[in-house]
């Protein structure tokens, strides 16, 4: 009987001591500590919390000047100012404005509390998460997931790292232009050091980065110096870091030019084909009965181009018109040299499995991971017979590879296009089975400065197939359905450059 009575005292203390504890907020450190609470009171409908009190729990009072009520307070290596009756802080000397002001209480200088949580997210803490689950916030200093940036000018472009110490995904990130004089890139769940990043920069087209912090993002604003071209952002597999590429030229368009010879430049007028591999270096893939990739592309190539000289009055430019050797990075250079307006590499597939067969059609992908090298790992294999594999190695290094890829990125939209245009007429005239429009890091593709597509015509490891591929009808088809999709493509591209 006295057991329950006390049992029962204890649970009145308990209830009683709920609406005392609710008048706090309470914090803790990462590592174990206990929590701590922050005097609070209930104002305009909210909770306020004492600063006062919080810095002397987690920070150092400094002085305190009572006529002004004003709070200095240091707190993880930054002074922080609060004036009384003020919407307006400081830290380490700098501005910052709340929604509301700061109003004296009972225990000095009170803020409300999710407004004093957006204040640490903003410096000291940045990772103190704003709904804490367990009943406190928990501080853990100095934990910014964007460190620094920096800036690159090349050539033909600026590349924008953004150091992060979290892994961030692409999904997080999201870049757009507002015009031609800015562009916006967020970062969702990001942080940073607001005063350590602001940058300005007297040269290249980069004028200013301003980093803002919005309730759950960061955004940089870029004010630009110029019009871009064109611009692509990864995730650097290997540090983590945010990579923007942004793709400009420094020469100005010569304004001798008249609108009409400005769009006559983007007519499809020349066609550069590539036939693939080529030379006793390079047969490519070899069938079952000894057929030779080599020899097949050549063929299907010059099929091709005499239809396209034909049929459309086009200029056509092989990058091996024999069987010669042609290293992988010098096809792009022929194209380019020619003034192509489109470019078609041609290949036949193979498997381990000799059941695999049918078509697909790859363009550049924007990445260089691992699994888009290892797609195009049979194509690109020849690299290792050249002299020069270091030029290789460096271009599909992450950096080097969306450099490398700028040019070509531009175009993707419209390689796309093409791929998607061979793919349909292959399924509808071949009667083989399509494998559809697919990415890879093929090196062959990464150069030309013109829509580019690289197109696997068939298994040459598959017997159906492979028969299919040495009869001249089946060649002549296969050239007639690219021809056809070329046309297409020229049609519509050219018609809405007229528009
Ligand atoms: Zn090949």
């Amino acid at each position: 009987m006295l057991n329950i009575k006390k049992y029962l005292l204890v649970l009145m203390l308990c209830c009683l001591a709920i609406p005392a504890f609710a008048q706090v907020v309470s914090f803790r450190l990462t590592g174990g500590a206990e929590a701590q609470h922050v005097f609070a009171s209930e104002l305009y409908g909210a909770k306020w919390m004492s600063l006062n009190h919080f810095f002397k729990l987690f920070g150092e009072i400094g002085e305190i000047d009572t006529r002004t009520w004003t709070l200095t307070a240091t707190l993880s290596g930054k002074e922080y100012k609060f004036y009384a009756n003020s919407a307006f802080y400081q830290i380490n000397g700098k501005w910052h404005h709340l929604p509301t002001t700061v109003e004296r209480l009972s225990y000095g200088l009170y803020i409300p509390e999710a407004e004093f949580i957006r204040v640490l997210k903003l410096d000291a803490f940045p990772d103190v998460l704003s709904d804490p689950s367990d009943g406190h916030y928990i501080l853990s200093p100095g934990a910014f997931s964007v460190t620094d940036i920096s800036i690159r000018e090349m050539k033909n472009g600026t590349i924008v790292r953004i150091g992060t110490n979290t892994a961030f995904r692409k999904e997080h990130c999201r870049v757009w232009q507002g015009g031609s004089q800015y562009l916006y890139f967020s970062i969702y769940g990001a942080t940073a050091d607001m005063n350590h990043l602001t940058r300005s920069y007297s040269e290249g087209v980069i004028r200013e980065i301003v980093p803002v912090m919005a309730k759950d993002m960061l955004q940089f604003n870029v004010k630009l110096r110029m019009k871009i071209d064109g611009m692509d952002y990864y995730i650097d597999p290997e540090t983590q870091d945010i990579i923007i590429s942004l793709r400009h030229s420094y020469q100005k368009e010569t304004t001798a030019l008249d609108e009409n010879s400005i769009k006559n430049r983007w007519l499809i007028d020349t066609i550069v084909i590539d036939p693939g591999h080529g030379g006793k270096k390079s047969p490519g893939a070899i069938g079952p009965d000894g057929t030779l990739e080599k020899d097949i592309t050549l063929d299907v190539s010059r099929r091709l181009g005499k239809l396209l000289e034909s049929k459309l009055g086009v200029k056509v430019v092989y990058t091996r018109d024999k069987d010669i050797f042609v290293p992988l990075w010098q096809r792009p250079k022929i194209a380019n040299e020619a003034g192509g307006k489109l470019f078609v590499s041609i290949h036949c597939n193979s498997s381990e499995s000799s059941r695999a067969y049918g078509t697909e059609t790859f363009l550049l992908s924007p990445k260089s991971t691992e699994q888009s090298i290892a797609i195009a790992a049979a194509e690109n294999k020849v690299i290792e017979l050249e002299d020069d594999k270091e030029r290789y190695e460096k271009m599909l290094s992450p950096e080097q590879y969306i450099l490398s890829t700028m040019a070509q990125s531009v175009y993707m939209k419209e390689s796309e296009v093409l791929a998607q245009a061979v793919e349909t007429k292959f399924g509808s005239r071949l009667g083989t089975h399509t494998r559809g429009v697919k990415q890879a890091s093929f090196i062959v593709l990464i150069g030309p400065a013109m829509p580019a597509i690289l197109t696997e015509i068939g298994f040459i490891s598959n017997w159906k197939e492979l028969s299919n591929l040495k009869k001249d009808s089946y060649r002549q088809e296969i050239a007639y359905s690219l021809y056809l999709a070329i046309s297409d493509f020229k049609e519509n591209y050219e018609r809405e450059i007229k528009e």
